[in-house]
């Protein structure tokens, strides 16, 4: 007999809070209504290749070959729903995205401490932290977040939105194990790398962004009021045809999330649609 997992309390995660700066309403749709959404295939290809590579680094070190890894990708897409299988089509593109994960690093010279790491903690205010590491390497420069990316390098008005991630994943590691960690961002897409690591100052600052996010979204959970931000993003939503904004009927609000409860602010382990990871 199996017994079900004790829920989590609601926590801030990076996929969230971004959602939230975005559009209240698209985090409400997803945090709280929690529809489900269909996968682009970008973010599918994305989803397979997370599987891929953290399987290759649960490998001894001397058998992480490029060969090991092209097996492993045929595993994982052997494994998918058939309805997944097919929106992949004839050529999944899994192959050529290993092949420029190759090109950034030797994973037999990598010693990683975890992957797929779920890593909790709060800020001094007790705003609840919450995310999961690609995986966290350690060696004589300390601790390194490494972030697998499957899109490209982000152009310049993107950046903003890579760097989000960046300083949550450093404050995270911080607040959790006392340290900042380098964060390591690997972009596959095009086979580039952005490796940062924020100063205590940077730090400081966006946990005062992460406090304000955290308390906008309690003062408006208990009656739904998470208003539409209509943007160029809106192109990407899944949830148009809900969204006022764009004409669509707003579902009635399923409630407050309970005290104690499992409605809101689950970090999504990936995205389930929308642009490349
Ligand atoms: S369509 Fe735009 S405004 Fe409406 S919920 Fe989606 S992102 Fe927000």
């Amino acid at each position: 007999m199996t017994t079900a997992a004790p829920p989590r309390a609601p926590a801030l995660s990076p996929s969230r809070a971004a959602d939230f700066r975005r559009c209240a309403l698209l985090y409400r749709f997803r945090a709280v209504d929690r529809l489900p959404e269909t996968p682009s295939p970008a973010a599918l290809r994305g989803t397979v290749v997370h599987a891929v590579l953290e399987r290759l680094h649960d490998l001894e070190p001397g058998a992480r070959s490029g060969d090991a890894a092209r097996a492993l990708a045929h595993e994982v897409l052997d494994a998918l729903e058939p309805d997944d299988r097919a929106l992949l089509g004839r050529d999944p593109g899994v192959d050529a995205l290993l092949a420029r994960y190759l090109d950034l690093e030797d994973p037999r010279a990598v010693t990683s401490e975890a992957r797929e790491l779920l890593v909790e903690a709060e800020l001094d205010d007790g705003t609840p932290l919450r995310g999961v590491l690609d995986r966290l390497d350690t060696g004589p420069g300390g601790l390194t977040v490494i972030d697998y990316k499957s899109g490209s390098a982000p152009p310049v008005r993107g950046e903003l939105r890579a760097l989000f991630g960046v300083r949550f994943y450093a404050l995270l590691l911080a607040r959790a194990r006392g340290v900042v960690p380098t964060v390591r961002l690997l972009q596959l897409g095009d086979a580039t790398t952005l490796t940062l690591r924020p100063t205590a100052d940077e730090l400081g600052r966006f946990a005062g962004v992460l406090r304000a996010v955290w308390a906008a979204i309690l003062r408006a959970a208990p009656t739904g009021d998470f208003r539409p931000n209509p943007g160029p993003g809106c192109a990407f939503c899944a949830f148009r045809d809900r969204c006022p904004a764009q004409g669509g009927t707003l579902p009635p609000y399923p409630g407050p999330p309970p005290a104690q409860g499992t409605a809101v602010l689950l970090p999504l382990p990936r995205p389930r649609s929308g642009e490349p990871t």
